[in-house]
C-alpha cells in the first residue's frame, strides 16, 4: 500500500486549467502526467501495469490478539458476541491488544479523542481482525494498516497545516436542510433517503454524516432525532405516498443492521405496498463490518420474506455495503452476500470510499475490486471521494488524482463491474468525477453544474444555469495555490 507522504498527485486527465497569473487557459494532456501516476508495478510477469491473480478470502485467526485467544469459533459466529466485544474506548483495545502495541500509539489515539474525532470509536472485533491480518501485529504495523487509518484515526494522522478545509462543514451534503420529514432526505427528483435511526454497528472515522450519526465526541456534538421512531416511520410513508414522483428509497441511517429486525421488516413492507415504490436499497456497512448481524436466522427468515415479496411485486431490492479495502473481505463477509443473493436479494453493490493512505491508488482499488466481484458476490458500484467534513483532509485526494484513478482502473474488470468514481458535490449531488465543467489546479477547485433541482429548490429558477464548486485539499496544490488559499483563510 503507498503510503499517504509517498502520494503523487497526477494532474490528471485532459483537463480545462486556469492560471491566475495571467488568467491564461492551458491544456495538460494524460501522456504527460502518467509516468507519475503509475504504481510501481511488483515484478510483473505480462508487462501490465496491474496484474490480476486469484486470491481466496482468508478468515484471519483471531487468537492471535492475547484478548481473544480463547475465542471459540461459534462464539466468533455469534452476532450477540460481536456486539458485546465492540471495542468502545482505549481501555478495551488494550485487553484486546495487549502489549502488542506501545503507549505511543495508545497516547496518540487519546489525543485524538479528546480533540480531533468526528467520530466516537465504535470497532466490531470482525473489523479489528482484519487490521494487520497476516503479520505480527506491531505498533508499525498498526500505524500503516489500511483499515486502522480510517476506524482507529490518530492525532498524527490528520494534517496540522489544513486539517480541515475552509468550506467543510458538518453536514457537507446538506441532508439535513433536504429533510422532507425528520430523517427523510429528498435531494433527486426521483429517489429519497431514508434515514432510520442514527446509529451503526461501526462508526467510520470519515463518516460524512457525522452530524448526526454517532455519539458526541469533545470536538462534534450531534444532531438529534427527536421523533419516536414510529412516529419518524410514519412521515416517510405518508411522504411516499403524498409524492408518487419518488420511485427509489435508499433505506439507511445510521445502518440498517441496527433497526430492530421487526421493526426493519414491517418498514420494507409498508414500503412495499406503495406501488409507485419500485427500487429498495438496504444500506449497510455491517454486511462487511458485523456479517454474523446478516447470518442471524431470524434475519435470513425476515429479508427472504421481504425479498418474495419484493419479487413478487416486481421491485428491485438490493443490499449497498461499504467496503473500502480487500482485507476487510473474509469468507463470512462472502457468505453473508451470498445468503442474501440466495434468498432472493436481487444484487449486492459496494460503495467505497475513496481515501489516501486507505485505497486511493490503482492496485489498492483494483486487488478490492476483484475481491468483491470474484470472491465476495459484490458487486464494485461506486467509489465516493471522502467529503469535505471537518478534520478530513489527510483522507481526501484532489479530483485529479480521482480522474486519474478512474482512468487506471478501466479495462480489468468486467464493465458492468468497473466502479465509477463519482464526487458527491454540495447542492448537486454525485458526479462522475470527469463531469466537471472547469477545473482551476492551482486553487483545487473544480466547477459542477446539475441537471435537477433539490427539495429546497423548487421555486430557484437558476438552480440549473448555476456552477457549484467543490474544493481539492489544500495541502495537495502546488505551492502558489496554498499560498492563495493561506492568504484567503479568513475570507
Ligand atoms: S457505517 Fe456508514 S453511516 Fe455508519 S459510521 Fe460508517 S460511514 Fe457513517
Amino acid at each position: 500500500m503507498t503510503s499517504p507522504d509517498n502520494f503523487q498527485y497526477p494532474t490528471g486527465p485532459l483537463i480545462i486549467h486556469t492560471t491566475h497569473e495571467e488568467g491564461a487557459v492551458t491544456q495538460t494532456h494524460p501522456a504527460e502526467t502518467i509516468s507519475a501516476a503509475q504504481p510501481a508495478p511488483a515484478a510483473p510477469t505480462t508487462g501490465q501495469p496491474y496484474e490480476y491473480r486469484r486470491t481466496p478470502l482468508v478468515e484471519p485467526d483471531w487468537t492471535r490478539f492475547p484478548g481473544w485467544r480463547h475465542i471459540s469459533r461459534d462464539q466468533w459466529e455469534s452476532a450477540q458476541w460481536q456486539r458485546t466485544n465492540c471495542v468502545k474506548n482505549i481501555k478495551q483495545l488494550r485487553t484486546v491488544l495487549g502489549d502488542l502495541v506501545s503507549e505511543t500509539f495508545y497516547a496518540d489515539l487519546e489525543a485524538d479523542q479528546k480533540a480531533l474525532a468526528t467520530m466516537s470509536m465504535l470497532v466490531t472485533p470482525q473489523m479489528l481482525n482484519t487490521m494487520v491480518p497476516f503479520e505480527s501485529m506491531s505498533t508499525d504495523a498498526l500505524y500503516a494498516d489500511p483499515i486502522r487509518r480510517y476506524m482507529i484515526p490518530v492525532a498524527s494522522d490528520r494534517r496540522t497545516d489544513w486539517p480541515s478545509h475552509p468550506y467543510a462543514s458538518r453536514d457537507s451534503l446538506h441532508e439535513h436542510d433536504m429533510w422532507v420529514a425528520e430523517g427523510l432526505t429528498h435531494r433527486y427528483p426521483t429517489k429519497v433517503l431514508a434515514e432510520l435511526l442514527s446509529t451503526c454497528p461501526q462508526y467510520c472515522g470519515h463518516c460524512t454524516r457525522m452530524d448526526l450519526v454517532g455519539n458526541s465526541t469533545p470536538a462534534i456534538d450531534k444532531l438529534k432525532l427527536t421523533l419516536k421512531p414510529v412516529d419518524r416511520y410514519d412521515a416517510h410513508i405518508s411522504y411516499l405516498k403524498a409524492h408518487p414522483g419518488v420511485r427509489d428509497v435508499v433505506v439507511s441511517g445510521g445502518d440498517v443492521a441496527n433497526v430492530p429486525w421487526k421493526n426493519l421488516e414491517t418498514y420494507l413492507m409498508r414500503l412495499l405496498d406503495i406501488d409507485t415504490v419500485r427500487d429498495i436499497r438496504l444500506a449497510t456497512k455491517a454486511l462487511m463490518g458485523l456479517p454474523q448481524h446478516w447470518l442471524r436466522a431470524d434475519v435470513v427468515e425476515g429479508l427472504e420474506r421481504v425479498a418474495r415479496t419484493a419479487a413478487r411485486r416486481g421491485v428491485n431490492l438490493a443490499i449497498h455495503t461499504h467496503v473500502n479495502h480487500a482485507q476487510s473481505l473474509t469468507p463470512l463477509v462472502a457468505k453473508a452476500a451470498q445468503t442474501a443473493l440466495d434468498i432472493g436479494v436481487r444484487d449486492v453493490r459496494n460503495q467505497g470510499v475513496l481515501m489516501r493512505g486507505v485505497n486511493a491508488t490503482t492496485p489498492d482499488l483494483l486487488d478490492l475490486c476483484f475481491a468483491l466481484q470474484g470472491e465476495a458476490g459484490i458487486l464494485p458500484y461506486y467509489f465516493y471521494m471522502c467529503d469535505m467534513i471537518p478534520n478530513a483532509e489527510h483522507w481526501r485526494v484532489p479530483v485529479g488524482h480521482a480522474q486519474q484513478l478512474q482512468h487506471d482502473i478501466m479495462g480489468y474488470l468486467p464493465g458492468y463491474a468497473t466502479p465509477r468514481i463519482v464526487c458527491d458535490v454540495p447542492f448537486v449531488g454525485k458526479r462522475w468525477v470527469h463531469m466537471l465543467t472547469e477545473y482551476d489546479q492551482e486553487r483545487g477547485i473544480s466547477y459542477w453544474t446539475k441537471n435537477y433541482r433539490t427539495s429546497i429548490e423548487s421555486a430557484d429558477l437558476a438552480a440549473l444555469n448555476k456552477r457549484y464548486a467543490y474544493y481539492d485539499p489544500i495541502d495537495t496544490l502546488p505551492e502558489s495555490g496554498q499560498t492563495w488559499w493561506a492568504e484567503h483563510r479568513d475570507d
